[in-house]
């Protein structure tokens, strides 16, 4: 599967919004979209009105990125969004934050989605007690998300015990960081979820 390997920095000037691909650098006037949201490229913004279907490609490409979340996936999530009861969008939302390296970057064990992924891909992350090295596993509410008790002494997890997430903990997770462990309480409502998107467009773009 291919990845991307450009400047990160750019996609986020490219959707005008902070993705928060670079872990604390995105939380520091470091940050390139916090000075300037201008599209990449030497032509700057293009001065025509975007149509309907650019609007909402714009859209869905904001979310897919946001999650780090390549295409074919991101359309088999709008497909089981689409088949679940309830709002489509909202479920959409729902599935991409119970994958398992969001809930490890929402537990602020890493400071990015893309860490998190590194994290679980090399095996530190225990789902209910059993490893799991998917990043893209889906967690349930009730299952619990906590450093494998194999790596708990590694420098980096050593650093981290003890410490709340820097950047506050969603309502809908708990987590204990003397243990390192965390639980899915229920999955997020909408207004839990703080992604600046109109997810209807997406929903919109996929049903043309
Ligand atoms: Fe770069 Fe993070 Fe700022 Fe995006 S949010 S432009 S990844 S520093």
């Amino acid at each position: 599967m291919g990845r991307y390997h450009d400047a990160v920095c750019r996609l986020c000037r490219r959707e005008g919004m902070k993705l928060y691909l670079k872990g604390e650098k995105c939380y520091t006037d470091k940050c390139p979209v916090a000075k300037d949201t201008t599209p990449p490229g030497m032509h700057g913004p293009s001065r025509r009105k975007p149509s309907d279907f650019a609007v909402r490609l714009r859209e869905k490409q904001r979310l897919r990125r946001f999650y780090g979340v390549f295409e074919g996936q991101f359309k088999r999530y709008f497909q089981m969004a689409a088949r679940a009861k309830g709002v489509t969008g909202t479920r959409l939302l729902q599935i991409l934050e119970s994958r398992l390296d969001n809930v490890v970057y929402r537990l602020g064990i890493a400071p990015s989605r893309k860490e998190a992924r590194q994290l679980v891909v090399h095996g530190h992350i225990d789902v209910d007690g059993r490893r799991v090295t998917i990043p893209s596993f889906l967690v349930r509410p009730g299952s619990t998300v906590s450093v494998a008790a194999g790596s708990r002494n590694l420098t980096y997890f050593k650093a981290l015990q003890g410490a709340a997430p820097s950047h506050g903990l969603p309502g809908w997770l708990e987590y204990h960081p003397e243990t390192l462990t965390g639980r899915m309480l229920t999955l997020p409502a909408r207004e839990d979820i703080d992604v600046p998107v109109h997810e209807q467009l997406i929903v919109e773009y996929y049903s043309r």
